[in-house]
């Protein structure tokens, strides 16, 4: 196609309003035409990157195949285009700093003085067109996280300004807003639209399209209204109505014709629309499934965007097993051996989450004893492996104090062990076992009647590993280790075979389930707990 088109995502008057849904929506309409695409996200915060954040601050931490840490966002692009996103397509403001300062300790700067402008801002600007330079991509979508009118969103602003100006129809600009309903006055409102327009463009930016977040259709007066009192071609302005699933935004962007708009401001030719078939159809099996699949998420963030990878999971293997997810979440801090039936009743199989640290521990263990002894359904991801590991060495192996040397650092039986590259890091961030690995998968176990094939690669985010000196013990009581790391060595399955569906995987298969590529074990699982029904 030539030189890269970028698209710049921006928000405005309330957080939370979707513009990674926006963002991976356009990037799906365009690669639905053959464009290659790529969406990177922009976070304006100080930190390096997500991984030390609480999951209370900013949602679940995804991870990339090059093993970076990185927001949730990351994790539509992934699952809208079934793309492979890396550490390029993450980008927060202390790494923008980080870079500078690295450079001016170096002597780059020659001697200058370093300022926002030109050198932060100069800096994002490499950053924004990395990914196109590197891999031609012909379109490069930016999402710039926070609101604008942010105090740390104004270098990423200037940077969209410059860019615009030097890219001229290369570059172009979507702007998410929100249009209140006041239900006591009957209206909807569009000033706050105006306001965080006017605020866009006192920092130089005139943006292209508009897209209004809305509980309410909005008609084609108001549409006409925004479109004039903000400079923007009325057919730039677009509805996002709530949608029961994220995954019906595409098409609502196509209906309006979101993509050829945006390949007509950027002098491409608009051409026929694309079908989107399979998406269709993963869309009318979606609608179709009525009876549900009920699944209880065992974990300790009360959260939904905590857990989001593996809620998208389950529900995409849901939609492909003809049912509806109907997940509960249920709080693994106050679990009890006393109460845990009447907390699992009615579930047809349950997940035990990924977490770090003591908080919520013995629930999950309690927990996972009951579904082991009652034979449920159960799929322990990451600590939730480790939990598994550990009620089997406490209930069957009879080590009554086993533990994971993460909550017990005095424990005799430390069936879970830190790593022995672990043991001398002193910085928290960025230095887990990251990024996807190759697992081999043992023929005969059920984890090899999922995937079909015995090399596997998945994505990990840990410090602790299952402990190979008790390997032997936990395979002769009825455990198995059936997917091992051919180069370490180290145990990255274990089921039980003799139950229903019983695996724990120390790695995390929720970030590579796509829409139209619902991961394996996920699809197992779900079809394990519809036969338990
Ligand atoms: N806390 C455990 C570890 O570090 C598990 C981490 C996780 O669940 N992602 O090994």
């Amino acid at each position: 196609m030539g030189e890269t088109k970028y698209i710049f995502v921006t928000g405005g008057v309330a957080s939370s309003l979707g513009k990674g849904i926006i963002s991976s929506s356009i990037g799906k309409l365009l690669q639905a035409r053959g464009y290659k695409v790529t969406i990177q996200k922009f976070d304006p915060y100080i930190n390096i990157d997500p991984g030390t954040l609480n999951p209370y601050e900013h949602g679940e931490c995804y991870v990339t195949v090059d093993g970076h840490e990185a927001d949730l966002d990351l994790g539509h692009y992934e699952r809208f285009l079934g793309i492979q996103t890396t550490k390029a397509n993450n980008i927060t403001t202390g790494r923008i700093y980080k870079s500078v300062i690295d450079k001016e300790r170096r002597g780059d700067y020659l001697g200058k003085t370093i300022q926002i402008i030109p050198h932060i801002t100069d800096e994002i600007k490499r950053n924004v067109k990395l990914l196109g330079n590197k891999y031609k991509f012909d379109f490069v979508i930016t999402e710039i996280g926070g609101t604008v009118g942010d105090i740390e969103s104004l270098p990423y602003l200037e940077s969209i300004r410059q860019l615009k100006w030097e890219l001229g129809r290369n570059a172009l600009c979507v702007h998410l807003t929100y249009v209140p309903y006041l239900a006591a006055a009957g209206e909807l409102k569009t000033k706050p639209t105006q306001h965080s327009v006017k605020e866009l463009q006192s920092a130089g930016i005139q943006p292209d399209i508009l897209v209004l977040r809305t509980e309410h259709h909005l008609n084609t007066n108001l549409r006409k209204k925004v479109a004039l009192f903000c400079n923007v071609d009325e057919k730039a302005v677009v509805q996002s109505i709530d949608m029961p699933t994220i995954y019906e935004v595409p098409l609502l962007m196509q209906e309006q014709g979101l993509d050829a708009t945006i390949l007509e401001k950027m002098g491409l030719e608009v051409g026929p629309t694309p079908e989107l078939g399979p998406w269709k159809e993963f869309l009318n099996r979606r609608h179709k499934a009525t009876e549900t699949v009920k699944i209880g998420l065992v974990g300790k963030y009360d959260l939904q965007d905590a857990y989001k990878s593996i809620l998208e999971a389950l529900s995409q293997a849901a939609t492909y097993n003809d049912r509806k997810a109907d997940i509960h979440f249920i709080n693994s801090e106050k679990i009890t051996e006393d109460n845990v039936e009447e907390q699992l009743e009615g579930m047809d199989g349950i997940i035990v989450c990924p977490g770090f640290g003591q908080r919520g521990i013995e629930g999950k263990i309690a927990a996972i004893r009951y579904t082991r002894e009652h034979d449920i359904p159960t799929f322990g991801i990451c600590l939730g492996m480790q939990c598994m590991a550990i009620e089997f060495a406490r209930d069957v192996l009879g080590y009554k104090d086993a533990n994971s040397k993460e909550m017990d650092e005095k424990t005799p039986h430390n069936v879970i062990d830190i790593m022995e590259e672990q043991k001398s890091i002193t910085n928290m961030g960025g230095t887990m076992r990251l990024g996807a690995y190759e697992c081999i998968v043992k023929k005969d176990s059920k984890a090899y009647a999922a995937y079909q094939s015995e090399h596997i690669q998945e994505r990990h985010r840990h410090r602790y590993e299952f402990n190979n000196e008790y390997k032997e013990a936990f395979e002769q009581h009825g455990m198995q280790c059936t997917g091992i790391n051919p180069e370490s060595d180290l145990v990255e399955i274990v089921e039980i075979p003799s139950l229903k569906w019983f695996i724990g995987t120390q790695f995390h298969p929720e970030y590579s389930s796509t829409v139209l590529k619902p991961h394996p074990l996920f699809l197992s699982f779900v079809k394990a707990c519809i036969h338990n029904q």
